[in-house]
């Protein structure tokens, strides 16, 4: 429980932080961007490679500055009644090009009939693309990843997300969420800071199964009603 509130903690700093941090930078950057662009078509081709590391670069910032943004928009938030399994379905479709180019088949298993769920729909969908492409990113020789969704109980559905990826060891699972924790060289450490306070706010709750050298789960767990 203490884990849980020191985390929650740090998410409220780092959302706050985020509000004000984020829209100063947004401003500058597509100034930045623009005369980029402008300078690149005007440069001798042996400067075209740092160029490449130019708006690589940029772009990461803008990655790392839209996941503060969802951060920083508790505001705008508005639930309302819909069927997790067409925000599923559209999620997974919207990543589908991703996949396929590494072989990786995201295979959904959705019940029959389940119940509307009181959320918010785009702030779900972008908890799912996170999980998912991180399931992606671990499986870079392809696989399957499997999507399930079902009525847990009265109150809960639970969605699990399993990937035959690296796994990940038990020390490392605790460490999931915390603020720019990353073990990729070009990743933010964002994605499920961001996905865990999502749930938080839905009263959800995640889970993390995993097994070193075979895959992980995501168990995500919503309550139905508020
Ligand atoms: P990023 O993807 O930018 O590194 P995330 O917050 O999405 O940031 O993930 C943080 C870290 O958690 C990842 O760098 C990785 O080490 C670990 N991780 C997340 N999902 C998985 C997964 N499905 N399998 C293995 N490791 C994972
Ligand atoms: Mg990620």
């Amino acid at each position: 429980l203490e884990e849980q509130l020191r985390k929650s903690d740090t998410l409220n700093v780092v959302g706050e932080l985020a509000a004000g941090i984020a829209h100063e930078i947004r401003n500058p950057m597509t100034a930045l961007k623009g005369f980029i662009q402008l300078l690149e078509g005007s440069v001798k081709d042996d400067f075209s490679m740092y160029f490449n590391v130019i708006t690589s670069e940029l772009s990461r910032i803008e990655s790392i500055i839209t996941e503060f943004l969802i951060l920083a928009r508790p505001q705008a938030i508005k639930f309302s009644e819909k069927d997790l399994s067409i925000i599923m379905k559209e999620t997974t479709e919207l990543l589908n090009a991703q996949a396929i180019l590494v072989n990786v088949q995201m295979i959904l298993d959705i019940e029959d009939n389940l119940p509307l769920i009181y959320c918010e729909p785009n702030q779900l969908k972008q908890v799912f693309i996170n999980v998912l492409k991180n399931a992606i990113e671990v499986m870079p020789n392809g696989g399957q990843i499997d999507v399930k969704i079902k009525q847990k109980d009265e109150d809960n559905l639970l969605v699990s997300i399993t990937d035959r990826g690296s796994g990940i060891s038990e020390d490392k699972i605790k460490r999931l969420g915390q603020p720019f924790y990353t073990t990729k060289e070009r990743g933010t450490g964002l994605g499920l800071m961001v996905s865990y306070k999502i749930i938080e706010e839905h009263q959800g709750q995640v889970d993390v199964e995993s097994e070193e050298g075979k895959g992980t789960t995501f168990h995500i767990m919503l309550p139905i009603r508020q």
